[in-house]
């Protein structure tokens, strides 16, 4: 079902923030805000306030009474508008809703899928106030450093099948940093992220189910983007900034991980198995070769991981040689020494 809503003040003073940025950007000198207002159809005083909100976002934009408005440095922000700029996917990001501060993207996500969103809508965040990870565990999402996101997705599968698409998303995200960045990002098995045998970032995946089928899911992701420190809680924790040294673009990882993700999934959905990504998320995937310790079952089993099957469990090899899948979910799976 799908609910429509009437513009409101605020939505029209965003819409008219986007097109006095868009037309800047795209002059990219001095325009006065004469011709700024004849161009876009509105008044000065429409352009005068737009240029203040774009510069209380961080936006630099020189003015000189002469010459008018130049736009100088736009800050590291992922607004729908910055990241629709970079964004060649056409399916995943269709509807991007950017928020300064929430309390979850997946609760939003939720909300908003259940009012009937179209699927490939994002929920991005600058903040959350109440970031959540797997079992309601906590996860720290403070301002202007990270990507907070959720994607929501409708695929005609059954339920058991979700728990695949996180390793869809995981890898995604995987090969979408090594891409931006060109760090050597790896999959903790199932879906975090790690460099440098660190934490950067972790992915959860909810759903809803209707009829016996899935109604929606929705894939949460947090990503350490240019974060200078972390507390003291969270010695596995770095940033993409702490291992490359340098600040990085949210807005093209977003981009990178919507682009790769909307191909995987294409081919997810055709093949309904991992198959035809299993060599590539082998091959970015850190937790096979090593002993890992089955943490949550009754015998925390200590065993080496060997591979991957094509619905995502983790095949593992016991002391007695025998193998044994184990699925998502099901354990956390913690190296011997520490968090790999
Ligand atoms: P797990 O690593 O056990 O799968 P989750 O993916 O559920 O854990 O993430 C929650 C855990 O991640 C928290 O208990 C905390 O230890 C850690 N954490 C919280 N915030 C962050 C963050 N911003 N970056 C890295 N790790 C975090």
């Amino acid at each position: 079902m799908a609910v429509f809503r009437f513009m409101t003040d605020t939505d029209r003073g965003e819409k008219m923030k986007e097109k006095v940025l868009f037309y800047l950007k795209e002059q990219n000198d001095y325009r006065s805000g004469e011709e700024i207002s004849q161009k876009l159809g509105v008044t000065r005083a429409a352009v005068w306030k737009a240029i203040n909100k774009l510069r209380e976002e961080g936006y630099e934009i020189l003015s000189s009474t002469k010459r008018g408005y130049k736009l100088m440095v736009s800050p590291n922000s992922i607004t729908a508008h910055e990241i629709k700029e970079v964004l060649k996917a056409q399916r995943m990001g269709v509807d991007i809703r950017y928020y300064d501060e929430i309390d979850s993207t997946n609760n939003e996500a939720k909300k908003l899928a259940r009012e009937g969103c179209l699927e490939g809508t994002v929920v991005i965040a600058d903040c959350q106030k109440s970031g959540r990870g797997r079992l309601g565990r906590v996860w720290d999402s403070p301002p202007g450093e990270g990507i907070w996101m959720s994607l929501i997705l409708r695929p005609h599968l059954l339920p058991t099948y979700a728990s695949q698409l996180t390793l869809v998303a995981g890898n995604s995200m995987c090969e979408a940093i090594s891409k931006v960045t060109g760090l050597k990002a790896k999959i903790k098995w199932p879906n975090d992220i790690v460099v440098n045998s660190k934490k950067v970032c972790g992915i959860l995946t909810e759903m809803s189910t209707q009829m016996e089928c899935i109604d929606y899911v929705i894939i949460g992701i947090g990503v350490n983007v240019n974060t200078a420190a972390f507390k003291e809680e969270l010695p596995y924790a770095t940033s993409l900034l702490l291992e490359g040294h340098q600040e990085y673009s949210r807005k093209a990882v977003v981009a990178a991980f919507l682009e790769c993700f909307e191909a995987d999934y294409d081919q997810y959905l055709t093949y309904q198995s991992l198959s035809f990504l299993k060599e590539r998320y082998e091959k970015n995937c850190i937790t096979l070769h090593q002993k890992v310790k089955l943490i949550g079952r009754a015998d925390n089993l200590v065993a080496e991981a060997v591979g991957i099957t094509d619905e995502g469990s983790l095949v593992v090899k016991k002391e007695d040689g025998k193998l044994e899948e184990v699925s998502t979910g099901e354990v956390s799976v913690r190296g011997l020494y520490g968090y790999i």
